[in-house]
Order: C-alpha cells, then sequence, then structure tokens
C-alpha cells in the first residue's frame, strides 16, 4: 500500500542517516588512538620544475591504515579530526616527521629539495604555532626554507589579525608559505596583497576541465600570468596527461604536481626518485 511505500522511505532514509552517524563515530573513536597505535604516516608526492624536468620537492600527504576499517581517505577523517579536535595532536605529528625526515634527506643524502605541508585552520588558533614550528626546524637543524606550509583560503577566514601574525613570523624567517587549492575560494584576489605568500597552488579542477574548452585553458594562463607578475610561485595541481603537462609548460607554469610525474608514495620512493636524477 502507499502508507507502507511511504514507511519504508522514511525508514530507509533513516537508516542511512544512522549508518553515517555511526560511521563518523566509529572513525572518530578509531581515529583517537590511531597515533598510539602507528597507524598513520606521511606519504610523499614530487613537485616538477616544469622546464627542467626535475624533482625539486614534495608535498606530505596524511595516509591512515586501520585494521577495522582499511585505509581511510584523508578527505574523509581530516574534517573528523578538525571538528574533535584530534587535529592539534594529529597536525603536530605531521609537522614532525615530515621536517625529522626532510632532515635526514639533506643531512644524510645531500637531497637538495622542499617539503609541502598542510596546516589546517584548526591549527591556526594556537598562537603558538609559528613558535612551535621555529622550535622544530632548529631541533632537526633544517634550513627553514626547506619547508613550506599549504593553507587554504580557510585559515584566513577566521581569525584573520591571528593567521596574519603566524604568518609574517614564518616567512620572515625564510619558512615559504603557499595558498592551495587557489581559485576554489571567495575572494584569493585580495589575500594574495595582505598575506605573505610565496607559491599559489592551482586547484585540480581547472586542471581536469582544460580539455573542455578554450574558455578554460584562457583562464588558466590569466591565473599562471597573474601569479608570474606578483613575483608568486606557481604551481598546477592534478596534472595526469601529456597533453596537460605540456599546457602548463607551455603557458610557463613553473611547477607541476599530479600522478603524470608521481603518486604520493612511500618516503623511500621519493628518496630514490631525487637520488636517481641527481646521479645522471
Ligand atoms: P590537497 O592538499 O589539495 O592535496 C592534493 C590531493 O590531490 C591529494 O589527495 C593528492 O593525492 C591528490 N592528487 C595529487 N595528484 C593528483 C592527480 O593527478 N589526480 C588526482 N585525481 N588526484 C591527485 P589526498 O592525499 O587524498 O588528500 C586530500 C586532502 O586531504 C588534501 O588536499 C588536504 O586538504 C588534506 N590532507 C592530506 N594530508 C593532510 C595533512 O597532513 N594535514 C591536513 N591538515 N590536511 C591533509
Ligand atoms: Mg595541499
Ligand atoms: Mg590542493
Ligand atoms: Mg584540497
Amino acid at each position: 500500500s502507499k502508507q507502507s511505500a511511504a514507511d519504508n522511505q522514511y525508514q530507509f532514509f533513516n537508516l542511512s542517516m544512522q549508518s553515517q552517524l555511526s560511521t563518523r563515530l566509529q572513525i572518530e573513536s578509531q581515529l583517537s588512538n590511531a597515533l598510539n597505535n602507528n597507524e598513520l604516516v606521511l606519504h610523499y608526492q614530487p613537485f616538477i620544475c616544469t622546464q627542467s624536468g626535475k624533482v625539486i620537492g614534495a608535498e606530505a600527504l596524511l595516509r591512515w591504515n586501520n585494521s577495522i576499517l582499511g585505509n581511510v581517505p584523508p578527505d574523509s577523517f581530516i574534517p573528523i579530526a578538525e571538528q574533535s579536535g584530534l587535529i592539534l595532536s594529529i597536525g603536530n605529528f605531521v609537522l614532525r616527521s615530515a621536517i625529522k625526515q626532510t632532515a635526514h634527506w639533506c643531512k644524510a643524502h645531500q637531497v637538495d629539495a622542499y617539503v609541502a605541508v598542510n596546516i589546517s585552520p584548526v591549527q591556526f588558533r594556537d598562537e603558538q604555532l609559528a613558535s612551535h614550528i621555529l622550535e622544530l626546524l632548529e631541533f632537526y637543524e633544517l634550513p627553514p626554507h626547506c619547508l613550506e606550509v599549504e593553507i587554504t583560503e580557510g585559515v584566513l577566514l577566521q581569525d584573520e589579525a591571528q593567521a596574519l601574525e603566524i604568518l609574517n613570523i614564518l616567512a620572515k624567517s625564510g619558512v615559504r608559505i603557499s595558498l592551495d587549492d587557489f581559485g576554489t575560494g571567495y575572494s584569493s584576489l585580495s589575500y594574495l596583497q595582505k598575506f605573505p605568500f610565496d607559491t599559489i597552488k592551482i586547484d585540480r579542477s581547472f586542471i581536469s576541465s582544460l580539455a573542455e574548452s578554450s574558455r578554460n585553458q584562457d583562464l588558466v594562463s590569466a591565473i599562471i600570468s597573474m601569479a608570474r607578475n606578483l613575483k608568486l610561485h606557481v604551481v598546477a595541481e592534478g596534472i595526469e596527461t601529456i597533453e596537460q603537462s605540456d599546457f602548463i609548460t607551455h603557458a610557463q607554469c613553473e611547477i607541476g604536481q599530479g600522478y603524470l610525474y608521481g603518486k604520493p608514495d612511500l618516503p623511500e620512493v621519493f628518496l630514490q626518485q631525487i637520488l636517481k636524477q641527481t646521479k645522471h
């Protein structure tokens, strides 16, 4: 009957909400032990200089393998970590591991590269963030220019004054500052003059739509020109095809990142990739 169909529909909707909630709770409860159980590791994805084809750095990307949930992607667990506050301890772990790893590459293998670390808006609520990062650099003896912090507009939208203060301290010390997912937010253009950015990363969505129309190509070219005029480094994210790589190279985009050049992988894989090229 009509009545029971409606009931079923209601029931179905309810069950799906219920299961979303329980997945969320499960992620949160598993995540609270993930650090102690050594379930979190960093993978590294290369940045390529488009002119020389050489690897010049890497982005550190968090990976979580849990015995019950399996591999959980960061887009699923980072928002939960941010809402629960767990991102503070996880974020510290990410900073420490990336800085320690990069310092080791520099010292033991004479690697000349920088590593970019994603920082959550929640971490910027701690006014000690800058001094914490500088202490880690000093402790592991990593030159500040070998670290880049990647932030999104979300950082600038909350407490703008505090974000500016933290970023200015880091920039003055030589740490590089990068604006991630550029073009997906609201008023990125005014941020470019107000905050001490070194780099902007053109969001992957602009790259994946390059083949669709010449207007999309014109837009990407315009972003690259603007960045160059502002003396900013510019990275194109999500390069998957030779056509995309050729396009950004001809448009004089300095740096590329994407599956075509290398997927995020274990630190050993990145080390091999960068050592192989310096020997030739
Ligand atoms: P993001 O910082 O914009 O990182 C780029 C994402 O694009 C990564 O996804 C990377 O694996 C993916 N990617 C790179 N090249 C390609 C490509 O050619 N094709 C496609 N389809 N994807 C590509 P991932 O590792 O799943 O991370 C997703 C997001 O999670 C990151 O976006 C970042 O916002 C966040 N995240 C990852 N690690 C951390 C971390 O340590 N801390 C914080 N706060 N956020 C993190
Ligand atoms: Mg990033
Ligand atoms: Mg991005
Ligand atoms: Mg992103």
